[in-house]
């Protein structure tokens, strides 16, 4: 295959330490998609796999000057791993970075193992590494999706964990909410069941579909759209942009900050002309590779829901380095920003805040290439945008008229 010259550094490192998990959650991409790869892999990273992963995040932040390196340990259920595996491997990227980049690491957890195994904590507590655990709103929600092999559903013991982080001495370790959105949930109930855990943040995640295997909701669309939505008149519904207008009203109207909502902020800061820190939208180069147990390199793993394979590089970290990974055609591909668009994308209004979603959801079997169409999520992007877009407006309408009243 092809190799293009290096364009962009990668910055955040997905580690998937244990490829099995505690729960059997019915939208899980890893074990209900296309891509049934994980049923070959190792269970966990093995030493000499993390040893060599390590050293060549440093040897690729050494390169590319990288003050700081974000490091997701994520699975299946990362925390399956134990405290005494999580320190040596804790250990391990702080030895190699050491002198080199700052590492900032992130757990991406179902919760129940903190609570479970009260070593872990405390391990993560030394290497100040910050917890990001999913919720799904009310336990009714929750345990329709996130349930143990036996059926049983996990909210309860989310919650005692989350109870364990957000008011225990581990507090500061506490980042945040992952919720995936359930347009069957009443969108405030949702909503304010996060707030309860008082995050810093939240992220609301659109379930994963593409054109051939559409999300709950969009059955109907078998086809993308010949041009970009019209404004103010959608011609198909949007229900997942419907539920989403309703949290942002709640949240955005609230006479405090509440917490933080990753969307929501990106596209508001998309609107007033910056960038995006975000995969879901906009414009920004990808900057993240993922190391699967077996140590073989991948993109995003959202990808396991277009097609097997889908995800794969052909490289591995016994065999190449990160930056052979940047100059691959498959990351090239994200880095192009505009260009790297099909031309519907293109030609749209809110190309610059939409990036034509999530790369995973623009997967169309009939398009060539693959992933050249727009978002399976189209319609409902470009009415989330324009709602925000029309809020922002009116407010900054609103203080321009005051501080006319006030000279
Ligand atoms: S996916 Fe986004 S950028 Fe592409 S046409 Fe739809 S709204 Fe516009």
């Amino acid at each position: 295959m092809p190799m293009h010259a290096t364009r962009l550094p990668f910055r955040q490192f997905l580690l998937k330490i244990h490829s099995r998990c505690n729960l059997a959650c019915d939208y899980c991409y890893m074990y209900e998609a296309a891509d049934q790869s994980w049923r070959d892999r190792p269970r966990r990273m093995a030493p000499g796999t993390v040893l060599k992963t390590a050293a060549l995040i440093a040897e690729h932040a050494r390169e590319h000057g990288l003050p700081e390196v974000n490091v997701v340990l994520h699975g299946g259920e990362p925390l399956l791993v134990g405290p005494e595996y999580l320190a040596t491997l804790l250990q391990t990227l702080t030895g190699a970075l050491d002198g080199v980049a700052r590492l900032r690491v992130t757990v991406q957890t179902n919760g129940i193992r903190l609570v479970e195994d009260p070593g872990l904590l405390p391990v993560l507590d030394r290497y100040d590494a910050r917890i990001g655990i999913s919720l799904d709103g009310t336990a009714a929600s929750h345990d329709r999706h996130r349930r143990r092999p036996d059926g049983r559903g996990s909210h309860a013991d989310t919650a005692r964990a989350l109870r364990a982080l957000a008011d225990g001495p581990y507090r500061r370790l506490y980042a945040g909410l992952l919720c995936v959105v359930d347009t069957a949930a009443d969108p405030v109930e949702t909503y304010e069941s996060l707030l309860a855990f008082a995050p810093r943040r939240i992220d609301l995640l659109l379930p994963h579909g593409t054109w051939q295997t559409p999300p709950p909701g969009l059955g109907d669309r078998s086809s993308p759209p010949a041009q970009p939505p019209a404004r103010g008149a959608p011609t198909r519904p949007t229900p997942y942009a419907d539920w989403l207008r309703t949290v942002f009203d709640r949240w955005y109207g609230a006479p405090r900050r509440e917490t933080g909502i990753r969307l929501f902020e990106e596209i508001m800061a998309l609107l007033l002309g910056g960038t995006s820190r975000s995969e879901a939208v906009g414009l920004t180069p990808v900057d993240i590779v993922v190391v699967e147990t077996d140590g073989t390199i991948e993109q995003t793993d959202s990808l396991k829901v277009a097609h097997p394979g889908a995800p794969g590089t052909g490289l591995d970290v016994f065999r190449n380095t990160f930056a052979e990974a940047a100059a691959h055609p498959a990351f090239h591909a994200r880095q192009r920003g505009l260009a790297g668009l099909g031309p519907l994308c293109r030609s749209c209004a809110r190309a610059a805040v939409c990036g034509g979603g999530l790369y995973a959801h623009r997967y169309d079997p009939g398009a060539d290439p693959a992933f050249s169409g727009p978002s399976i999520y189209c319609h409902d992007l470009a009415a989330l945008i324009d709602h925000i877009g029309d809020r922002l407006r009116h407010d900054v309408a609103e203080l321009a008229a005051a501080r006319g009243e006030a000279r």
